[in-house]
């Protein structure tokens, strides 16, 4: 589903991620861990088009996507690549640590925003599906409910639907929990973790080592824009191959 070759990215005379290749193939759950800074964040954004990459090749769904702008320029060249990446845009879904709901819009429209004005969708289809993806999330009883009147758990809930809404092929997660009150966390990791079961593929940045351990695939160690190490979860936290990922381990188990 998803292929990055060598991907670096600077913002100023920091460079960022220095070389990256991932692979993501379908149904796969991948967690990303690594220290703060380590560039997880703009790892995900780069794959969704929010940053530009300035080396390297990202593939979604066997199409190159995201390449170095060398040899782009010409208008016509640039809008159609502009198209791309809107169509690109839409099969990646996103959730961040913080929801950004529309707070004049209840649940219901919020999840069939996308849906109505970026595909074109009849409204009551949109509502149609964006109340079965409400249920599915476990707020079918909040559906009319406006963002102040949910909880911080129910709100990410939304966002999950949201992006849902979108049928998107690839589903990014930015530290959805980590704005959570702790009692809140479980809710959105259980709502993950039955999307992961249903054969969802998803990239998963978080700091937590538990859902990490049980629901993914592979877990990626991240520090200083580089790849450290990646495994099958029982592998690399019980027997990390890295120095690094040893001691980064050691401070969050
Ligand atoms: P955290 O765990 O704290 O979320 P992270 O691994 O997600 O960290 P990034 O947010 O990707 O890390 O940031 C990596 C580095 O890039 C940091 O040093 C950050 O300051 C820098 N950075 C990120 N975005 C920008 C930007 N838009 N402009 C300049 N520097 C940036
Ligand atoms: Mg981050």
């Amino acid at each position: 589903v998803l292929r990055a070759r060598a991907v670096r990215k600077r913002f100023a005379d920091t460079e960022v991620l220095r070389g990256i290749d991932l692979e993501v193939r379908s149904g796969e759950v991948l967690c990303v861990i690594g220290p703060s800074g380590s560039g997880k964040s703009t790892l995900l954004r780069c794959f969704n088009h929010l940053e530009r990459i300035d080396a390297g090749r990202v593939w979604v769904d066997g199409e190159l996507v995201g390449y170095e702008q060398h040899g782009t320029s010409g208008r016509v060249l640039r809008e159609r690549r502009e198209k791309e990446i809107r169509a690109q845009r839409e099969r990646v879904g996103m959730v961040f640590q913080r929801f950004h709901l529309f707070p004049h819009r209840t649940a219901v429209q919020n999840v069939m925003e996308g849906p109505v004005v970026v595909k074109r969708r009849p409204r009551a289809d949109a509502e149609r599906r964006a109340r079965e993806l409400l249920d599915r999330v476990g707020l079918a009883d909040r559906a009319d409910h406006y963002p102040a009147q949910l909880s911080g758990g129910q709100q990410q809930r939304v966002a999950i639907a949201r992006a849902l809404a979108m049928d998107p092929t690839l589903m990014l997660f930015d530290e959805p929990t980590s704005a959570l009150d702790p009692e809140l966390v479980g809710e959105v990791l259980g709502v993950m973790q039955d999307l992961a079961r249903s054969g969802m593929t998803m990239i998963v940045v978080t700091h937590e080592m538990g859902f990490a351990r049980e629901v993914a695939d592979r877990v990626v160690f991240m520090d200083e824009g580089l790849v450290v190490e990646s495994g099958h979860p029982d592998e690399l936290f019980t027997a990390p191959r890295h120095d690094r990922t040893r001691a980064f381990l050691s401070t969050v188990l």
